[in-house]
């Protein structure tokens, strides 16, 4: 297999961090990983990577690499909603590309746990609710300004905290609560 990214060196087997299998370019030192054997890995060793320590740049590819095995595009998946690093990967074969310094990006951030789930619709869905939120939540800032923005927060969350919240709301949104109206 020839590497997607420098399309130069060779992928020859080897372990990454001696954790896992994975196909290692010997020209630009990427990872060619297939989940599978992360989720081998992992199901074996519960919960023993956490972050440590680094201070990597993780370059994020910008360019369309082509599946090593297959030669189809691979798409690309983000990995958090407040990120725009995103990672390679081939659906069909479940095979992911990870450039030199993604892994220990991915470290970094709490995520080398979590590579088998990145790509799932889950995942993704809630990179997507994240962002709508982050969009919304900008919205009303600009709309309301940041102190009223504060306060009818606030009002919201202990409005809908009360159990008789929909008296509550009632009478806060009545023209005059103390009329009998029409
Ligand atoms: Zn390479």
């Amino acid at each position: 297999m020839n590497c997607p990214s420098c399309k130069t060196g060779e992928l020859t087997p080897s372990f990454l961090e001696l954790l896992f299998r994975t196909h290692s370019c010997g020209g630009c030192g990427g990872h060619w990983i297939l989940i599978e054997d992360f989720v081998e890995w992992k199901t074996r060793n519960p919960g023993t990577h956490r972050a440590p320590q680094a201070d990597y740049e993780a370059e994020d590819s910008k360019n369309a690499l082509l599946c090593p095995m297959t030669g189809r595009i691979m798409q690309k998946f983000r990995l958090s909603s407040d990120s725009s690093h995103r990672l390679d990967y081939s659906p069909s074969v479940g095979g992911v590309w990870l450039d030199p310094g993604e892994w220990e990006y991915l470290k970094e951030h709490g995520l080398a746990d979590s590579l088998n789930q990145v790509f799932t619709a889950q995942w993704q869905a809630s990179i997507r609710k994240e962002d709508a939120r982050a969009t919304f939540t900008q919205l009303y800032r600009e709309r309301f300004g940041e102190e009223q923005y504060q306060k009818i927060k606030e009002l919201r969350e202990w409005l809908t905290a009360q159990p008789n919240r929909s008296d509550l709301r009632a009478y806060l949104l009545a023209e005059d609560p103390y009329s009998t109206g029409r």
